[in-house]
């Protein structure tokens, strides 16, 4: 506001020396005092320039670190599985091009809109005791530019909406091909997906130069009317001059004034795009802030978990759905002891993995309640409850670094002792040893560097150094063979006397070690017990064992 004000007193002041000179016949002497302060208030106004620019950037910083940091914890909060799971793709281009645009809307935006609320206004309050006919012209014309500018940015405004719902489904497209690539390579795919995305790339270029192409034309459009009304403000003056009816230095002044009323405008009208990027922009960052959690862990929660070393669970009658219309589990009412393994078996869709991430904490029960030693789980901090459960999936994930640090993610301050112990336990002591580093070897992102069997047995270690009373297993061994299998499920065994044990079971050898076999079929318990059991009573397990589970034994 006060580099707006300069403005006007720098252009009163160049129009006095203006006048001054040439009407005058003053010496520099007696203008120096004028010269002197204009020379003042062009530093004063670049310093006031550089300053707001500084602010601006620095407070459009502060907001989209926030605006992450929000985005992350939101994220975190959500948790990996969300229903309909869209594209991660997507996701990373919200965190970092969506909020990047955001910053354009703060420092160019916004700063204009301010400016245009304020230096017109006082420069038409300045011009109109001088001039009423020039500020006349002014007014008038000020607001065509406006309704124009508003015109041609609601039609940009959506095209600026469908290029980053483009880009986001391209850059989506993009990570999918390249993490499928080997398969697309066998299959041939190669060349058709180059195709597509080649075509979601010219659509977005499409959509890109359309969104350039309104930009420009409404540039030029704000360039036409702000000459025009230029033009019609130094005519009327000008005539004016001529004919003796106004003073050179108001006449001067006006001229010098006229300019600087439309660049405030004009420059609004500019930074309109900006406007419409952010708002773009904005769209796909609530798209991601409203991605519903599927779980509602209290993080102020404070109940300590007393569980000692055993542990007990109680699913009552535990309903959840992904979304609305569709019932993954459909009731559940089921004991899982102490000191056993349990271990779920089931069609592919049935909701084996859905109690394994409820059990997790990735979500939360829709209905029902899921009981720890007696205490409802909802009652704990997701953390607190972290702290007691291992985990162990089907395909574990290694990440870059050194086989010791992978391990030691399940308790930083083991020592060496216990990591042999938690190694030897999972079989894998043997071949680390062998390797020419040892445990200091380092590996590549998701345990590249080992075979399968090798990062399966390395991930068993990991959750084995984890002393919790539950360990969630997803079919451990089905990647193992003959011989590191029969060592694991003699560390299970073992494991099982001080720990409570889940399992989903892909293999007819680890149904067999179980205590409790769960079948589940459509979200509902059809039957539980011990395999022979089962085999006995059971003509559906029978047949499920018959058909899904023999074939995977060797
Ligand atoms: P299983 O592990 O036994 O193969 P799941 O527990 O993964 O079965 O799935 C149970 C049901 O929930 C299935 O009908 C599946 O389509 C649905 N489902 C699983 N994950 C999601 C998800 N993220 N969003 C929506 N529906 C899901
Ligand atoms: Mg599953």
């Amino acid at each position: 506001m006060l580099s707006g004000f300069l403005v006007i007193y720098q252009a009163w002041i160049l129009a006095s020396i203006l006048n001054s000179v040439i009407f005058k016949n003053a010496s520099l002497d007696e203008i120096k005092n004028e010269l002197l302060i204009l020379i003042v208030v062009f530093i004063f106004k670049a310093i006031l320039t550089l300053l707001s620019n500084t602010f601006a950037h620095k407070f459009a910083s502060n907001i989209k670190i926030k605006l992450r940091d929000n985005l992350l914890r939101h994220l975190q909060k959500v948790g990996p599985i969300y229903p309909n799971k869209k594209h991660s793709g997507s996701d990373v281009n919200t965190l970092i091009d969506a909020v990047e645009s955001i910053e354009k809307y703060y420092t160019l935006y916004m700063p204009s809109v301010v400016f245009v609320a304020v230096i017109p206004i006082a420069i038409l309050i300045v011009a109109f005791p001088i001039d009423w006919i020039s500020s006349l012209i002014l007014l008038v014309t000020a607001p065509v530019i406006v309704f124009f500018m508003i015109l041609i940015g609601k039609g940009a405004q959506k095209l600026n909406q469908k290029q980053w719902r483009q880009l986001s489904r391209l850059s989506s497209h993009f990570i999918d091909a390249l993490q499928g690539l080997p398969t697309l390579k066998i299959f041939n795919g190669a060349k058709k997906e180059a195709l597509i995305i080649k075509r979601l790339a010219n659509e977005y270029k499409d959509r890109t130069m359309s969104v350039l192409k309104v930009a420009f034309l409404s540039s030029l459009l704000l360039e036409f009317f702000s000459s025009v009304g230029i033009a019609m403000v130094a005519v009327t003056i000008g005539f004016r001059l001529m004919y003796g009816q106004m003073e050179f230095i108001d006449g001067m002044f006006l001229l010098l004034i006229a300019p600087e009323f439309y660049m405030y405008i004009r420059n609004m009208g500019s930074s309109y795009h900006a406007r419409m990027e952010g708002i773009g922009a904005a769209e796909q960052i609530l798209e991601l802030v409203e991605k519903k959690s599927l779980n509602n862990f209290d993080s102020t929660n404070k109940t300590k978990l007393e569980i000692g070393d055993t542990l007990e669970i109680e699913f009552r009658d535990v309903k959840f759905s992904y979304d609305k219309n569709q019932e993954a589990l459909k009731g559940i009412n089921l004991k899982i002891k102490p000191n056993q393994m349990t271990v779920f078996i089931g069609k592919s869709g049935s909701g084996k993995s859905t109690i394994a991430n409820l059990l997790l904490g990735f979500i939360t029960p829709t209905s029902g309640k899921i009981l720890i030693n007696g205490k409802s789980l909802s009652e704990f901090s997701l953390e607190e409850w972290r702290q007691k459960v291992a985990w162990m999936p089907q395909f574990a994930h290694l990440f870059k670094g050194t086989i010791k640090e992978n391990i030691k993610l399940a308790k930083q301050d083991a020592s060496e002792e216990e990591l042999k112990e938690a190694s030897k336990f999972a079989n894998c002591d043997e071949f680390i040893s062998r390797l020419p580093n040892g445990y200091d070897t380092l590996i590549g992102e998701k345990g590249s560097g080992l075979s399968g069997g090798q990062r399966q047995r390395v991930a068993l270690a990991r959750a084995f150094l984890k002393e919790v009373p539950l360990l969630v297993l997803d079919e451990p061994t089905a990647s193992l063979d003959k011989k590191s299998e029969e060592f694991i499920e003699a560390g299970i065994e073992k494991l099982k006397q001080s720990r409570t044990i889940v399992a989903i079971a892909h293999r007819l050898h680890t149904i067999k070690m179980a205590e409790q076999v769960v079948i589940i079929n459509d979200g509902k318990i059809l039957d539980s017990g011990s395999h022979s059991e089962l085999m006995k009573s059971n003509e559906f397990y029978k047949e499920l064992i018959k058909r899904y589970y023999e074939k995977f034994t060797i």
